[in-house]
């Protein structure tokens, strides 16, 4: 008998004929004393059609209500897969996040996981329920609705597995697993067998979509192994653990990612004094806007500096009101937003001690006649922010340049 959490993404259940084709293959594949819980997502492109509407009645949603309106997605989906599930005559019940314990912190539409009270989700596998859950919502401690960020059934998912002990915890999606970089993009790029947690969280959080980077960490910290693979058919994935079992190929770089959701504000003729930069990042921090790279420069004219930094496209509204109100109080800055830009990066554990990695890739791109706007690194990877439009150019420039054929 095994427990086994099963994630099916937006396009594996997009449509009635995908539900039934979902279930079918659970119902195929489940031994009779087999326990299962289905986390879903929103089907087919319904979350980016909820927030289309959402824009369309307010360029100001609150988020709040933008909560509210996005968890409905999730809400269409169980009921469907559970109503599925019991035409075939096996027992299923729905539960949303909230009913199947999943609490948050407040932080309205990227809220975190802060406990899984997985009682009544245990009490309805004892009762040889099939439980369908609702990725991607959970409650806070006022008891108001919130969601988990884009992707947030992956860490639904996850956090439900180490909530009820679960044996596996499975992501089945449109890909067939974890590769070395996004096939959609690069047609060369190839499957994984494995990969760890460290170098998984390094690729999801730099843009590898096939993972929300909280699930990977909340894996990480609990001790779920996550097994990623195709809701088409049966063939293995990849293993996201915590140690590599099997040798592949000895790779210095593990993956290439990237990312277009990204948004660039250069902040110009700063007073160059202690305080600035904290006063900048310490406002954007509050109001839980991330920040990723950021480049400070010093002027010709004494005593000012340029600091050039970038957030998600996302937050750009927000990170934009911030630097506005800051220069209102302040005075003697300007600032401009681009938005046409882009993050290319390589990952992999082994480039720590090898020098002439980050060279490499500067060097696939100078090859490829792609301009470098700015570069950040961390132990395990390199980023370089291009233009937009040079992405996929760029993706493959590296990507030739680290697997060669
Ligand atoms: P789901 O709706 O099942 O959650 P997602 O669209 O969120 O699916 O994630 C799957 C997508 O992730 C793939 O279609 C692929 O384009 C993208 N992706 C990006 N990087 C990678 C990668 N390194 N390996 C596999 N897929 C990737
Ligand atoms: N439906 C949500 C989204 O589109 C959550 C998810 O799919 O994981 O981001
Ligand atoms: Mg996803």
């Amino acid at each position: 008998m095994a427990t086994l959490v099963k994630k099916f993404g937006g396009s594996s259940v997009s449509t009635p004929e995908n539900i039934h084709n979902v279930v079918d293959r659970v119902l195929h594949e489940k031994k009779p004393e087999d326990k299962i819980v289905i986390v879903v997502s929103a089907m087919g492109d319904s979350t980016d059609e909820l927030l289309d509407l959402a824009q369309r009645v307010t360029t100001e949603m609150p988020k709040r209500e933008m909560d509210v309106l996005l968890a409905t997605g999730e809400q269409v989906s169980i009921a469907l897969v559970a109503a599925a599930f019991c035409s075939k005559g096996h027992p299923a019940v729905s539960l949303t996040g909230f009913q199947a314990g999943i609490r948050t912190s407040d932080f309205h539409t990227k809220a975190t996981i802060t406990n899984v009270f997985a009682e009544r989700v245990i009490r309805e596998l004892a009762n040889g329920k099939i439980v369908i859950v609702a990725g991607f919502q959970g409650l806070d401690q006022n008891g108001d609705i919130t969601t988990l960020g884009r992707g947030g059934s992956d860490t639904t998912a996850v956090a439900i597995a180490a909530g009820i002990n679960a044996d596996y915890c499975e992501i089945y999606t449109d890909v067939d697993g974890v590769y070395s970089a996004d096939p959609r993009i690069v047609a060369e790029a190839q499957k994984m067998q494995e990969i760890t947690f460290g170098e998984m969280l390094e690729l999801a959080r730099l843009g590898a979509g096939v993972m929300q980077p909280r699930a990977v960490e909340y894996g990480e910290h609990n001790g779920v192994a996550i097994h990623v693979r195709s809701s088409f058919h049966e063939e293995l994935g990849t293993i996201i653990r915590e140690e590599y079992t099997v040798q592949e190929k000895n790779f210095v770089i593990r993956g290439v990612a990237h990312d277009t959701n990204v948004a660039k504000i250069a902040v110009k003729g700063v007073p160059d004094q202690p305080g600035i930069a904290y006063k900048l990042f310490s406002a954007l921090a509050n109001a839980n806007v991330d920040v990723d790279m950021i480049i400070q420069s010093v002027r010709d004219i004494e005593g000012s500096i340029d600091i050039l930094f970038t957030v998600t496209k996302t937050d750009l509204v927000e990170a934009t009101s911030i630097v506005e109100l800051l220069k209102e109080e302040m005075g003697g800055f300007t600032f401009d937003v681009g938005i046409n830009v882009a993050k290319v990066s390589i990952v992999g554990a082994g480039m720590l001690g090898s020098p002439g990695i980050a060279a490499g890739m500067f060097g696939a791109l100078a090859d490829a006649k792609i301009n470098i706007a700015a570069i950040s690194t961390s132990e395990i990877s390199v980023s370089c922010l291009i233009k937009e439009s040079d992405v996929k150019a760029a993706v493959n420039a590296i990507h030739t340049h680290f697997f060669p054929k």
